[in-house]
């Protein structure tokens, strides 16, 4: 049992204490809600699919997608007439691609999701990144294309990026969707090549071989989408894609630790006509109500709770795992960071400019070596640092410490660094005090060069 009053900070004494646990008790044996994030090489299919399945699943009004397809048509690009339902502003339109991070909510039959669909194009991946820390589960979408599938998965393709980048924040679960197969003629043979190719990769990228299920479709012709491709029946046998996502397990969330919300958004005003400011973000541990005080860190000042919002709808409080909109008083806007911790007063977070970590390093063209300058990613935050000490390499598979300050980290090792912020203190804690908080990327010129989790944040 949860201690609740350990955790809670005062609350203001014009609001009655709620008991959040208990309410979220009664929530969970509603649907479970999910952040899903869609994620492949460029052109993949991406948008295709997941505006086709909101059409399918009744999200996208018959009046709506007739005009999408009418506007479509006209520029010359019917077959981007689903894509649209996900690409809201002109300029994703008109050049044909995601730009940013739409949000999108959807049911199945026993799930709640909130799609945060990523972009494919290289540029975008910090976008991708809040979004895909966000996520609770996961779909890489591969293109069945002949030649195309290989574009992705080979040197510079996204594909392997985006499922080491997911699987190192945190996701466990994901489906892949050999897209566009009715490109090749609904071969069974090419499924099957794709799975031999991807699964070794995922598997070795720590994905669980029951974790991972790949779904034959066409998010063009919407086949295997909600209906069973008639295409297919010879030699699949399996779920259509909807079935598989109503079959993700739900996650499991920090509800028993101090209140954390990572920011990504913040805008001045309230929630409907109330004043103050608002903050966006996802709540990575704990809970929170109307009424109690959170603390900004880097900062630490204090602001009041006036207004909470989940799933678009006003709520008097919220629990980890919930992406909301929160409307705060007694706060200046210009402590406000994207990237900045909300937290509990009681329980603040650690800020620090030195940290020790474990890392997997990707697919580099050159070693890691001390004195490395990369960009950290933690949540939607970014900052410039630089690995200092390269203090082991590890055996991937045991962990053990294969060799001490090594003088440089070969592509595809495990090690363990120090790390320095370069210009200011941010809020970090470890892996094993706070599972969402505790991962970091490492990036360097536009490419992800490692990921990880952090071990020991009181080196400073
Ligand atoms: P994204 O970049 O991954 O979001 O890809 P889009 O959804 O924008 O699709 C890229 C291109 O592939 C567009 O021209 C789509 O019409 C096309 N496309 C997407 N899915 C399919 C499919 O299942 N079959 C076929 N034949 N074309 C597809």
């Amino acid at each position: 049992v949860i201690q609740e009053s350990k955790l809670s900070p005062k609350i203001s004494s014009k609001h009655k204490r709620i008991n959040v646990l208990e309410e979220y008790k009664k929530r969970s044996t509603n649907k479970v809600a999910l952040n899903l994030v869609v994620v492949g090489h460029v052109d993949a299919g991406k948008s295709t699919l997941m505006g086709h399945l909101l059409y399918l699943l009744g999200e996208v009004n018959e009046k709506t997608m007739k005009k999408y397809e009418r506007d479509s048509s006209k520029i010359g690009k019917s077959s981007f007439a689903y894509a649209w339902v996900l690409d809201e502003t002109g300029e994703e339109r008109s050049r044909g691609i995601t730009m940013d991070v739409a949000i999108n909510k959807f049911e199945t039959e026993h799930r709640r999701f909130t799609l945060l669909d990523a972009p494919g194009h290289r540029d975008f991946i910090p976008n991708m990144i809040s979004g895909a820390a966000q996520a609770d589960v996961a779909i890489l979408v591969v293109d069945a294309t002949t030649g195309e599938f290989e574009a992705g998965f080979e040197a510079n393709g996204q594909t392997k990026e985006h499922a080491l980048l997911i699987r190192s924040l945190g996701v466990q679960q994901l489906i892949v969707t050999i897209n566009k197969l009715d490109v090749v003629n609904w071969s069974q043979d090419r499924y099957n090549e794709i799975i031999t190719k991807l699964n070794p990769f995922l598997n070795q990228a720590g994905f669980k071989k029951d974790k991972v299920v790949y779904i034959p479709c066409s998010g063009l012709t919407g086949e295997n989408l909600l209906k069973r491709s008639q295409n297919i029946l010879e030699w699949y046998s399996g779920p259509t894609l909807i079935q598989q996502i109503d079959k993700f397990e739900p996650p499991t969330r920090l509800l028993d630790k101090p209140f954390r919300l990572s920011v990504s958004d913040f805008f001045k005003g309230g929630i409907g006509s109330m004043g103050g400011i608002t903050v966006a973000g996802k709540i990575e541990a704990g809970t929170i109500q109307i009424g109690e005080n959170v603390m900004v860190v880097p900062g630490g000042e204090q602001g009041v709770v006036k207004g909470l919002e989940t799933n678009d709808e006003s709520s008097k409080w919220a629990a980890a795992g919930d992406s909301i909109l929160m409307t705060l008083t007694g706060l200046d806007i210009i402590q406000l960071k994207v990237g900045s911790i909300l937290c509990s007063v009681s329980h603040p977070v650690p800020v620090t400019s030195h940290i020790l970590a474990q890392i997997i390093v990707f697919d580099v063209k050159v070693p890691i070596t001390k004195g490395f300058p990369v960009i950290l990613h933690r949540q939607s935050l970014n900052e410039p640092a630089t690995i200092t000490k390269l203090v082991a390499i590890l055996d991937k598979s045991t962990g053990e410490i294969m060799k001490k300050n090594p003088r440089c980290l070969p592509k595809v090792s495990s090690a363990i660094v120090e790390i320095k912020l370069n210009n200011r203190p941010i809020p970090l804690e470890t892996y094993k005090e706070n599972k969402e908080l505790g991962r970091i990327m490492l990036r360097k010129g536009g490419e992800t060069v490692a990921a990880g989790i952090i071990i020991d944040v009181s080196k400073s």
